[in-house]
Order: C-alpha cells, then structure tokens, then sequence
C-alpha cells in the first residue's frame, strides 16, 4: 500500500477532510485495548501536530474527553467518525483513523500490533517510559 507523503483524509460524510504530512508512511501504527479505543475499534497512527491540517470542516468536529481530560478525542458531528485526537501520553502528537487516508484499505494493513493500554492506567494512547506516570489516576486519556 502506497501512502502518499502529502495524505488526505475525511470522515465518511465529508464535513471534515485534513491533509497529513507522512514523510515515513505511517508510523506507530497500532491498535488499542483500552475503554475508548475497543470501542471505536480504529487502527491509528501518529503524526506531529504540525503534521495534521483540518482543510475543511473544523467547525463540524466534536471534541470528546473523559477521565484526566488530557487527550482531545476529535470525531466529526455529522456522521461520528472519528478523525483524530491530541494524545495524552505525548501532547505533541496526534494519532489519527488510519481508515480515514484516501486511498487505505485498513484491513489490508497486515498484522497490526495491540497496544496494551489496559496495564497503562495513566497513559492509554502508547507507553512512553520518559512520562511521568502517574498510577494512580486509571482511565484513558
Ligand atoms: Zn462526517
């Protein structure tokens, strides 16, 4: 599968659409298994948040955060897809609906490995050992 450097996605209405800056494909691609993540069940990937551009649509976005209210859980208010969320574990990064890039079929990716964000309390969206972790706060973020 071919990503382009320069990736355009949109949500399934197309409301929302963004560029992507994705100069090494996609990286850090990922499932995730804590209580937000199975549930909307996306394969994500990070970008820096210089990398992510809203080019349409930004007023059609809703933003979702629950537990520490860290994380920004972006999804489009028309048709609930999600596009995109500010991580928690690294605020400089966005991870974004790898299923959202033109042109990928996500379910041709190839293995994708599952990120345990379940033994994580504090940090949901990719354990980074240079986070100050915080154990005692559970929940995703
Ligand atoms: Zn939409």
């Amino acid at each position: 599968m071919d990503i382009k450097p320069l990736s355009k996605g949109a949500c399934h209405c197309g409301n929302v659409q963004f560029e992507l800056s994705l100069p090494n494909g996609l990286e850090d691609l990922r499932r995730c298994d804590c209580s937000m993540c199975s549930r909307r069940g996306a394969i994500v990937a990070s970008v820096p948040l210089k990398g992510l551009k809203i080019t349409k649509g930004e007023h059609s976005l809703s933003l979702y955060q629950f537990n520490t209210m860290t994380a920004k859980h972006y999804f489009c208010s028309n048709c609930g897809i999600y596009t995109h969320h500010q991580r928690r574990s690294n605020p400089k990064q966005f991870a974004f609906n790898v299923a959202c890039l033109e042109g990928v079929e996500p379910y041709k990716l190839g293995p994708v490995p599952v990120l345990d964000g379940t033994s994580h309390p504090a940090d949901k969206d990719g354990y980074d050992p240079d986070d100050n972790i915080d154990y005692s706060i559970s929940g995703h973020g």
